[in-house]
């Protein structure tokens, strides 16, 4: 609500007091806020804020005109230059971009677009009242992840399932629960940092639990996670390399034996799976990822995942595995601390119904459509981009339909890329000018209305197309582009 306060009567009398001959005379701000120009910003900004941003932009012109006497003072000119500010002050912050890097699920871009399902889901769950906690049959007290549970149980085969804020806060949500002081046993090979702060030493250490790293960088045995264990062992962690591979003379233990292992000695064991897949990709021509149902199946007691990496879904981490263990996930107060809202457990719900017809998956959910995108697709929409872009630099530089690779992102895959379409930008002049081209054209492109986000590649600018499904708002934004390559 805008609060209507009365202006401080200091400004106006401070305005009427004795001025330089020189300055020209500036009514009060109570009559420039009645005068036509300003009571049309006040109608679009509010009183306040225009009152605000008028007395100071007053107090900037009072200071120059003691150094560089103006002639008059124009009330016009005046609105015009408060109207750019506040307009510009009240535009939002988060903003929509293109995200032309190629990256599918680029976490600065925001990771998964959410189907329009899942959208409408969360309006409706803004909007009215919903049955977040609230059992309709009995009129009692109601858990929250009750919404997805049996959802996620139907896709993975897990006995029970909750979800946190993120999977960095499932990882820490277990760790905590089942290890507190006491030793979790991690290959070497997996401790891995995400990005973002987050490290599994790091994490494993703030949960309280001790890490016991075995095996080595590259190799990793069955034998050294045996002679790990001691009668103080809480848990085998498994953790998903996520964003780099280790090739060569490498050994890692399968997660079955170490599930396996685990039961033997009476412990439990864990995997972070991080993007950890619902479906299998090879459906949509793309390699393997462990899913979630083929690392339960395995024997682990507990897997953890991400709601918005390859699942296609809202920011959340989900825990699926043993009834007991979740339960006592539940039961930890830290639970209560890392919970989702009810906008999350709206749009998740959506999207796991999605999975439920895997057959339409990549026609409904944004994440597997843009993974599984026909190349004659990306390269229509490459040949618009390139055209609207030649006549907007003018031959200044050369630009190509060019094939490409683009990256999943997030973690999933991060050696495989995915064949894709863009458009190549590369000035002409020597090396050291195109370098300094590409880099400027970047820039330019990112300041555009709707901010334009590719990569540097080779002194050129590429504009990976596989992202983009709709030009139409892109082509409007390229009209204001200069010359600038
Ligand atoms: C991405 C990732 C995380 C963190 O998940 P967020 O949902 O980003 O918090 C944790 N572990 C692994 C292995 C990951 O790949």
């Amino acid at each position: 609500m805008q609060q209507d306060l009365p202006a401080p009567t200091h400004c106006a009398t401070s305005l009427d007091g004795p001025q330089p001959a020189e300055r020209p005379p500036i009514p009060s701000i109570d009559r420039l806020l009645q005068s036509d120009p300003l009571r049309a910003l006040v109608d679009r900004h509010g009183r306040v804020r225009v009152r605000d941003a008028l007395r100071e932009r007053l107090d900037v012109l009072r200071a120059r005109w003691a150094s560089h006497p103006a002639s008059a003072f124009d009330a016009d000119t005046l609105a015009l230059g408060l109207g750019h500010a506040l307009d510009a002050a009240a535009a939002p912050s988060l903003r929509p971009v293109a995200n032309l890097t190629g990256t599918v699920l680029h976490t600065n871009l925001g990771r998964a677009l959410l189907p329009e399902e899942a959208i409408e889901a969360m309006g409706r769950a803004a909007r009215t009242p919903c049955n977040l906690e609230f059992d309709l049959q009995d009129g009692e007290r109601g858990e929250r992840d009750a919404h997805v549970e049996a959802l996620v149980c139907g896709l993975t085969g897990a006995e029970a399932a909750l979800v946190v804020n993120n999977n960095a806060a499932a990882v820490l949500l277990v760790l905590n629960t089942m290890a507190a002081r006491r030793p979790v046993i991690v290959s070497r090979g997996e401790l891995v940092e995400i990005g973002g702060q987050f490290r599994v030493p790091d994490i494993m250490a703030r949960a309280g639990a001790r890490l016991h790293e075995v095996g080595t960088t590259n190799r990793t045995h069955l034998s050294d996670y045996e002679e790990a264990i001691d009668a103080r062992t809480a848990l085998l962690m498994k953790v998903h390399p996520s964003n780099y591979e280790i090739r060569g003379f490498t050994a890692a233990v399968a997660v079955e034996r170490v599930a396996q292992l685990a039961r033997e000695r009476g412990l439990v064991s864990y995997s972070d799976l991080g993007s950890g897949t619902l479906a299998d990709l090879r459906a949509w021509g793309l390699p393997h990822e462990p899913t979630v149902r083929e690392t339960l199946a395995a024997g682990v007691d507990l897997v953890s995942f991400s709601g918005d990496k390859l699942l296609g879904g809202p920011q959340c981490g989900i825990v699926a595995g043993r009834a007991t263990l979740v339960a006592r996930l539940r039961r930890n107060p830290l639970k209560r601390a890392l919970r989702v809202d009810k906008l999350t457990l709206a749009a998740l719900g959506e999207v796991l119904r999605l999975y439920g017809d895997p057959d339409r998956l990549a026609a409904r959910l944004p994440t597997v459509r843009l993974l599984a995108r026909p190349r004659e697709e990306m390269a229509g929409v490459a040949a618009v981009l390139a055209d609207a872009l030649q006549a907007r630099l003018r031959g200044s530089a050369e630009v190509q339909v060019v094939d490409c690779a683009s990256m999943i992102g997030s973690g999933a895959l991060p050696v495989a890329g995915l064949r894709s379409v863009g458009v190549r930008i590369v000035a002409r002049g020597s090396r050291r000018e195109r370098d300094r081209a590409a880099v400027r054209l970047l820039v330019a492109l990112r300041s555009l209305p709707l901010p334009i986000i590719g990569r540097l590649e080779d002194g050129a600018v590429l504009l990976d197309c596989r992202c983009l499904e709709d030009a139409e708002p892109v082509l409007l934004s390229l009209a204001a582009l200069g010359g600038e390559a």
